[in-house]
């Protein structure tokens, strides 16, 4: 192929959709509240896709030849595939109305449906909606959306690049549906998919595309229903199979979110016409760069090399990432610079934070500043190293500042880091504690809650009050200590036995704690989609951290002062403090936890010294950061177990410490969960019906286990016969005075009404199983 056929050597494999002010977040929950139509939601959603593309072409991007992706979406990318290969589940086969009344249907169920079920985008804090596929799934392709979409951009003279979730993995990111039969695998109709795709692609070649993007990040993930090798397989036949398609685009593969260098000289060699690696996460293949192998298998076939990260908001350190370009070049293989995946895991510009010291500032890179590097390195691939030596030498500059800035390095934290010793992470044993815990007088299922009672309307009000300086400090203070006082007599008169102060002075269970740390900022406008509309505001992580004062001693001890029963303290820990925040990149990830559970080791001794006796850290991100790439999970694991350990192993044996995990989903890492060595762990289980408690017992887990018996995604309130039938079952597979009984997570999204309802009724099921029912 001639070079005027392949892309230009800048891109980026995706945006942010929400908009810069969240626009379409704002347009779209006014259509679902019937406040607007479905017409004015589509002209917003066309003008927020205009100005987008308008942006990335200002930003530096050729508006021709497919460099500018087409990544919108009114939800989520894999419900736009699902659409797109006409596979709505037949249970959805009732709704009437637009694709849109369909989509928003699937994403979020109506009255007679559940919706999709979502769940977290390969190692990121993303969800995705879970496509149902069975023997019977229909597949019909319906290239509307992504035609209209080609063709306003045509309209505003820019050539855009469709993009797609690929077949192999939309497949293995599907469930089998309840309608399925045993043993049926959604990947078993990989060759019909393939052929929809097909269709979609021909669509789009009339339509005037000259590239489409289809993305399989299966290709770097060991934590998929087929081995890796096999996923490959998949690949190379879907894509063999989609390069005969006659009338279709140019196609760009590409492989995010991981490495897939040993993958990398097969993909080349598949008739494809540019293939996207990730460099940040993942490396070059060196042996075949070196023997010349990858050369080959990209002879007809372009390199797009992932080397900006697009999962985290430093500047890239353009001398290194333009020195892997050159690399390419050199060997003979057309290269382009691209981000390491979409960028739509980071928020827009650093340039609309107002409040950021203006020196941490300079470091940052949100997806503008991105786009713009990815500029810089294509012209030095198209012009010379030399024409953006000053570029090049600009962000050193800025790196060696960062590296010196105050705060950074922080000689007191690394002292007390580099002294950590093995016992540090070592609590008494098991015995010891549950003897020296007999004092607390917890009854046989205990029942207890995750920590967060509603957040009501009022309390984000005083909030935002008091963040407006519209209420001071003491009467913001006087609310938050009223609030916990009734939230405290509300429990008591509910009857639980183990009581929580409810959380309500947090926005956040990580920001909460990043404002009180040194060595995190705040962002005013870093907003990150983690689902559809839902968009959170992840802290940047960027020295070393410590505590300069206690951080929740006086709302817990405070709620301690108003009643006799045990009430627990209540913490992030520091996996999923690091997992939610933007984290710092000139360190490896275990020295980052260990400074962060020493800051949590100090805050639970205050807490035990202000006569709390019960301390609960919340995990649950602890699956969620698990590497893709098997060969790096046990590394991850040990230090994360260890991060967590070291925060908590500082309690006498008297003091009980708990922890919290969402999900229900840790068949990988139950060796961990148990190595947390909490005294009381709870988990998501109600939907599941306790599946989780068989395999935790026979892994021979012997501490206590909260498998929550309320499901507290929705607003039903279950019964107490139901949950007594939960309790019920989890007693029968573990013993009894290891099982508490509590909810699924935290109440923090339900409203007080059903919570206490909902409450009520547990307390009585797990009396009534405590009397023997
Ligand atoms: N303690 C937190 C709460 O109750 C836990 C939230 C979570 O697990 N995500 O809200
Ligand atoms: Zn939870």
């Amino acid at each position: 192929m001639t070079a005027t056929t392949h892309l230009p050597t800048a891109t980026i494999l995706g945006y942010p959709r929400l908009g810069r002010r969240r626009e379409l977040k704002r347009a779209i929950e006014s259509y679902w509240k019937g406040q607007s139509d479905e017409a004015a939601l589509q002209q917003t959603a066309r003008e927020l896709r205009a100005s987008t593309r308008a942006h990335l072409v200002e930003l530096g991007l050729p508006a021709a030849g497919g460099a500018v992706p087409e990544s919108f979406s009114f939800y989520d990318q894999v419900l736009d595939a699902t659409l797109a290969l006409g596979a709505v589940p037949q249970r959805f086969a009732d709704i009437a109305g637009s694709d849109l009344v369909t989509y928003f249907a699937l994403a979020r169920g109506d009255r007679d449906h559940q919706p999709l079920e979502m769940t977290k985008w390969f190692d990121t804090n993303y969800h995705y909606s879970v496509p149902e596929i069975d023997e019977r799934t229909p597949f019909a392709a319906n290239p509307a959306q992504l035609v209209a979409q080609l063709a306003e951009a045509a309209e505003q003279g820019i050539a855009s690049r469709p993009v797609i979730v690929g077949p192999v993995t939309y497949l293995l990111l599907a469930k089998a549906s309840d309608e399925a039969a045993a043993g049926f695998q959604p990947i078993d109709r990989l060759d019909e998919v393939v052929a929809v795709y097909g269709e979609l692609l021909s669509a789009l070649a009339g339509a005037g595309a000259q590239w489409v993007q289809l993305d399989e990040p299966a290709l770097v993930s060991d934590s998929l229903p087929v081995p890796r090798e096999q996923t490959l397989e998949l690949v190379a036949r879907a894509y063999t199979a989609l390069g005969a398609t006659a009338d279709r685009p140019r196609i760009l593969l590409t492989a995010p979110y991981g490495d897939a260098s040993s993958a990398l000289a097969r993909l080349g060699a598949l008739p494809v016409e540019a293939v996207q690696a990730d460099l940040v996460r993942g490396s070059l293949p060196e042996a075949e760069l070196a023997s010349g192998e990858l050369a080959a298998a990209f002879a007809d076939t372009q390199l797009l090399a992932g080397v900006v990260d697009g999962r985290n908001i430093w500047k890239t350190d353009l001398r290194a990432a333009f020195g892997a370009l050159e690399r390419l070049q050199r060997a003979g293989i057309a290269t382009a610079a691209t981000t390491s995946n979409s960028l739509q895991h980071v928020p827009h510009d650093v340039r609309d934070e107002t409040r950021l010291d203006a020196e941490l500032a300079s470091w940052l890179a949100f997806a503008d500043q991105k786009v713009e590097q990815v500029v810089i390195l294509a012209r030095g691939l198209a012009e010379g190293a030399a024409a953006i030596e000053s570029e090049l030498a600009a962000v050193d500059a800025i790196l060696a500042a960062r590296a010196q800035t105050a705060g950074v390095r922080v000689d007191d934290v690394r002292t007390r880091v580099d002294a950590v010793a093995g016992a540090d992470r070592e609590r008494a044993d098991e015995e010891e504690r549950r003897a020296a815990q007999q004092a607390l007088d917890i009854p046989e299922l205990a029942t207890t809650t995750i920590g967060s009672f509603p957040q009501t309307a009022e309390i984000r009000r005083a909030r935002a009050a008091f963040g407006r300086g519209e209420l001071g400090q003491e009467e913001y203070d006087e609310f938050l200590r009223a609030e916990i006082a009734r939230v405290i007599r509300l429990q008591e008169e509910i009857g639980l036995d183990v009581l929580v102060h409810g959380e309500a002075e947090r926005n956040d269970m990580v920001q909460y704690f990043a404002e009180l740390l040194d060595g995190f900022a705040v962002t005013e406008h870093g907003w990150v989609q983690s689902y559809g509309t839902r968009a959170t505001r992840p802290s940047i992580l960027w020295g070393d951290v410590s505590r300069p004062a206690p951080m929740t001693v006086a709302w817990s001890a405070y709620a301690q002062s108003l009643t006799d029963r045990p009430v627990k303290g209540m913490l992030t820990g520091p996996v999923t403090i690091l997992a939610w925040s933007f984290v710092r990149d000139d360190q490896p990830l275990a020295d980052t936890a260990s400074q962060v559970a020493l800051a949590l080791r100090d805050e639970i001794d205050d807490l035990v010294d202000a006569g709390i006796r019960i301390v609960q850290v919340d995990e649950p991100a602890l699956r969620e950061l698990l590497p893709l790439d098997a060969d790096r999970q046990a590394a991850y694991l040990d230090w994360s177990v260890g991060a967590f350990r070291l925060a908590t192993s500082g309690a006498a044996p008297g003091v009980q410490i708990h922890t919290h995990l969402c999900y229900s989903e840790f068949g990988e890492i139950i060796d961990a969960v148990d190595g947390l060595d909490a005294d009381v762990t709870s988990i998501e289980a109600a939907r599941s019906r306790m599946d989780v408690v068989e395999p935790l017992g026979a892994h021979g887990y012997s501490r206590g286990i909260g498998p929550g018996v309320y499901d507290i995604h929705s607003p039903r309130v279950p019964s107490v016969e139901e949950q007594q039938e939960l309790i019920r079952i989890a007693a029968a597979r573990i013993p009894g005075e290891q099982l508490w009984v509590n909810p699924d997570c935290g109440l923090k999204t339900r409203g007080y009404e059903e919570t206490v309802a909902s409450l009520t009724n547990l307390v009585h099921a797990a009396r009534a199983v405590r009397a023997g029912a």
